[in-house]
């Protein structure tokens, strides 16, 4: 039926692309591209035997007229950009001109200011329409399930949503004293940002992690988290009516919190270039490249991740608060497909958000937040491909 472009071969797109091969009843040829192409090479012989052809190709995501190259020559129906934040603008451009719907995880960021926003992607709305093209903005779990949950809670449960709560919760233990679960250039750069939340039509900013809570997540149980800035506070506060309050928190343990302090004390996650004999480097760069790799995780990571939203509102004239969460197991997640729950939570919005396109129910010329479309076939996909939600009718707030 549909042919699918996958960009890049991280852990997020391994999990993507196992879960297109599952879903071939829709995806039904791949191809994966990425700026090493044994990576993809290494996905593509995991995968052969199943069922669905794969091609891979070398591109580099950062040049457009590489990607419209290869758009011409591999001819999908949709491009996955699961590469990094920093190419969205360039595979946007790329698929702008060769028409091809477009889909990523994560929204714009330029490489040189650490800084996210939407308004670089949202500028593109005008382009998408006219061309008669849908561009999917962050079909993740953080943004992207945590925008369809919302959705569907107003659809459905509430008249009026007047608080959302995002937990965040990795009960994860790889065993290294410091590693981080996705790409630690852009996993840094969003802890030591300072924190925002949204309250009463504006953004309240507070130095990094200076608001925190205790919360019981089943599964894990008790953990300390942190007030962070997200992406998807921007596009919920826009997207969903009278909402008053959005928070987004995330659990850290101690160890990591220790390491971090220490390595942002010392200036190793600056994004300033520095002079190295003669070279210059960036000290957030190198430091990644002294980390473990996010995908060597997997087979180290044991214990689950909880996440989900409480939601505070009305219903029917009476007040309500009321949670839906996903619990998911590092274990089972690489057993199935070879990655650790962080991709895996990623990586199963990512192909269940392009599905949508492709089958029709979320083809709409534009470009959307996933808040903005019909959350209900995308809750019966999570329930299908991995990711089932659980609600609680009576949750603990966050104090
Ligand atoms: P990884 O670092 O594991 O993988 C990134 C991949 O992109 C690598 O294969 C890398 O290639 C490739 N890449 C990087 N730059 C380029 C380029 N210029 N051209 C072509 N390919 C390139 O990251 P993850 O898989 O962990 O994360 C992928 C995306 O998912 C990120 O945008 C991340 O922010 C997002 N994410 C979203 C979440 C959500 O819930 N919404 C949660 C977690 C992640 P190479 O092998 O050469 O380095």
């Amino acid at each position: 039926m549909a042919k699918a472009l996958i960009i890049g071969a991280g852990g997020v797109a391994q999990v993507a692309a196992h879960k297109c091969v599952e879903n071939k009843r829709v995806f039904t040829e791949l191809c994966i591209a990425s700026r090493t192409r044994s990576r993809c090479d290494e996905l593509k012989h995991k995968l052969d035997g199943r069922g669905v052809p794969i091609s891979t190709a070398q591109v580099n995501a950062d040049n457009v007229s590489e990607l419209v190259a290869l758009i011409h020559k591999e001819k999908p129906d949709i491009v996955m950009n699961l590469a990094l934040p920093y190419q969205d603008l360039t595979i946007m451009d790329a698929c702008l001109e060769t028409g091809v719907d477009y889909l990523d995880t994560a929204n714009y960021e330029p490489e040189d200011t650490a800084k996210f926003e939407y308004k670089w992607q949202w500028a593109y709305q005008d382009r998408f329409r006219e061309r008669g093209l849908t561009a999917i903005l962050g079909s993740g779990f953080d943004p992207g399930v945590t925008g369809v949950f919302s959705a569907y809670a107003l659809k459905h449960e509430f008249d009026e949503i007047h608080e959302i709560d995002i937990l965040d919760c990795n009960g994860g233990d790889h065993g290294y004293p410091f590693a981080t679960n996705f790409n630690p250039e852009i996993n840094i750069r969003e802890v030591t940002a300072n924190g925002r939340y949204y309250e009463d039509g504006q953004f309240i900013e507070t130095p990094p992690m200076a608001i925190s809570s205790r919360y019981d997540f089943e599964g894990v149980g008790v953990r300390d988290m942190y007030l962070l800035y997200h992406e998807e506070l921007e596009s919920l506060a826009k997207h969903i009516p009278g909402v008053r309050r959005i928070r987004f928190f995330m659990t850290f343990g101690e160890s990591y919190l220790t390491h971090l302090r220490c390595l942002q004390n010392v200036g190793m996650t600056s994004i300033e270039p520095i002079l190295y004999q003669g070279i210059e480097i960036i000290p957030l760069q190198f430091l990644k490249a002294v980390l473990p790799d996010p995908a060597s995780l997997g087979p180290r990571t044991k214990g689950k991740t909880n996440i989900g939203c409480i939601f505070t509102g009305k219903k029917d004239g009476v007040d309500k608060v009321w949670r839906l969460y996903n619990i998911s197991d590092h274990e089972e997640a690489y057993r199935e497909v070879g990655s650790q729950a962080v991709s895996y939570t990623t990586g199963v919005p990512a192909m269940i958000g392009a599905s949508m396109v492709l089958t029709g129910a979320w083809k709409k010329p534009g470009v959307w937040n996933v808040e903005q479309l019909d959350p209900d076939p995308f809750m019966d996909a999570l329930n299908r491909f991995g990711l089932p939600w659980i609600v609680d009718d009576n949750p603990a707030p966050v104090l």
